[in-house]
């Protein structure tokens, strides 16, 4: 009985995010990919919208059922992408030195100048602004602005060919973190069903006000650190938001590049001390698109990832696009599996555990949960959840052993599979003390995390069914006669 559900428990902590695209979007491929390690599927807003999704949603949700595990899907918003126009014949080629115009003329473009449609730029600009083209191959700095025109000097040259991206780092835009895009994919994610939305370009913690607002409490909302002006406000958006991101790309566009490494770190300590889930992504298996076997840089910065304590790491275009989605999970799910599983890498260098707890009663109840399941060797830690706050406190944790969740709420089960540690099962709910500890033995056992003689320790709130009250902790004996 147990196999069913057991062979779907991950030898692993650390979550993995695959992005869904024309490489792998049919049923047969989401299936193989949750097989290979996915715990959440991404979904790119940037690519037709919600055009597409209906199928894809329908899909994942199958494999879910198929398998008897939630899945989180993550729907990301294109965010102010901010683009040229086109040109007369497709591209130009810039040298160093040239004048380029940029300006709101809706003419196509030539070798002099471009339309850049978004006039909010022209007014933040400043002589001696610096704009990043087609993720920073193309640099210009402005030598004079009238009104809707923008002079600009070439300082690094290329070919520019259409509606490529712009960058204007250090500069705070004024426009809205959501465009109208967004708000229309924002809206078709949370009718569709999405666990999770995903802000592009995130400035500042109201941008996350404001999605939080539109989107109801029905689905968490996920900051993209890709801009300076969010590190400036970091852990502002972290307590705003439900979970961050860290969007190396744009990040690595919009500040120096080596800047991210330690910008990496920052952002995923952040997250750790508010205790909200934090995913590091963007080109962590890149040379995977076109080749079967990763780079030996990549695979480290996989494990680098796991050792900073990130909660998931992310495939892009490497599932999305690329030629081996599979193989490519499939490394991640064993680099992530033997990075934990170190014997040199104890629980101590995952660096941030043992974090100052909050001076909460269910704090105070998840730190000592820690404690004890460390003690008697606990082979799990089972957690009642209804709202999934007692769950991300157990993960803040950064236990040894696995924490069981059990929550009567499918969008929380399913919210909740992107984070550290989490292993969600939907349960019916219960009312009383016994009931709670047979339940949590039933379902310890039944999902494999235990064997006969084994011990856990058991969280929860009393009275049942009111969030925030975590204020019991028990330690039971698995004696073999769960499954009656
Ligand atoms: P994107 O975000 O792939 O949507 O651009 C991630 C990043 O910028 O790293
Ligand atoms: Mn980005």
């Amino acid at each position: 009985m147990p196999s069913e559900t057991a062979k779907i428990v991950r030898d692993r902590k650390t979550r993995i995010v695959a992005t869904l695209g024309p490489a792998s979007s049919s049923y047969e491929m989401i299936e193989k990919l949750f097989i290979a390690g996915v715990d959440v599927f991404r979904l790119n807003m940037s690519h037709g919208g919600s055009d597409g999704k209906d199928e894809l949603i329908a899909n994942i949700r199958a494999v879910e059922k198929r398998m008897h595990r939630p899945i989180a899907i993550l729907a990301d918003l294109q965010g102010p992408k901010l683009r040229i126009g086109q040109f007369e014949n497709g591209s130009i080629m810039l040298n160093n030195g040239d004048i380029f115009h940029l300006d709101m003329n809706s003419k196509l473009g030539n070798s002099s100048r471009v339309t850049l449609p978004h006039k909010e730029i022209f007014e933040a600009m400043n002589v001696g602004t610096h704009l990043l083209l087609d993720d920073g191959k193309v640099k210009l700095e402005v030598t004079n602005i009238d009104g809707q025109d923008a002079t600009c000097k070439v300082l690094v040259g290329g070919k520019l060919s259409d509606r490529k991206g712009v960058n204007v780092p250090n500069t705070v835009l004024p426009i809205a973190a959501l465009t109208e895009k967004d708000r229309a994919d924002l809206s078709y994610a949370v009718k569709a069903g999405c666990d999770w939305i995903a802000l592009s370009f995130v400035q500042r913690p109201a941008d996350v006000a404001e999605a939080k607002k539109l989107a109801g409490p029905g689905v968490a909302i996920m900051a993209k650190i890709e801009k300076p002006a969010a590190i400036d406000c970091l852990s502002e958006i972290v307590e705003y938001a439900d979970g961050v991101m860290v969007a190396r790309g744009d990040l690595g566009v919009e500040e120096p590049m080596e800047n991210v490494p330690g910008l990496q770190k920052q952002i995923v300590r952040c997250a750790r001390l508010e205790g909200k889930p934090v995913i590091v992504a963007t080109q962590m298996l890149e040379s995977m698109i076109s080749s079967p076997v990763p780079t030996r840089a990549e695979v480290t910065d996989v494990a680098n990832a796991v050792l900073e304590g990130a909660d998931a790491v992310m495939l892009s275009a490497e599932s999305a696009v690329g030629e081996y989605p599979i193989e490519a999970v499939s490394v991640m799910n064993r680099v992530t599996e033997r990075v934990e599983n170190d014997p040199t890498n104890s629980i101590a260098e995952f660096g941030i555990s043992q974090m100052m707890a909050n001076s909460t009663p269910g704090d105070a109840i998840t730190a000592a949960a820690r404690t004890v399941a460390t003690t008697v060797h606990a082979s799990a830690i089972v957690t009642f959840t209804s709202s999934g706050t007692t769950a991300l406190r157990a993960a803040r944790e950064r236990p040894e052993a696995p924490i069981l969740v059990l929550t009567p709420r499918i969008e929380i089960a399913r919210r909740l599979a992107l984070v550290w540690g989490l292993h969600t099962v939907k349960t019916k709910d219960i009312n009383d003390f016994e009931h709670m500890i047979g339940k949590a033995k039933r379902m310890a056992f039944r999902t494999g995390l235990v064997t006969p003689g084994d011990r856990i320790v058991v969280t929860a709130g009393v009275p049942f069914g009111t969030p925030g009250a975590t204020n019991v902790l028990h330690i039971a004996w698995i004696n073999g006669n769960e499954l009656n």
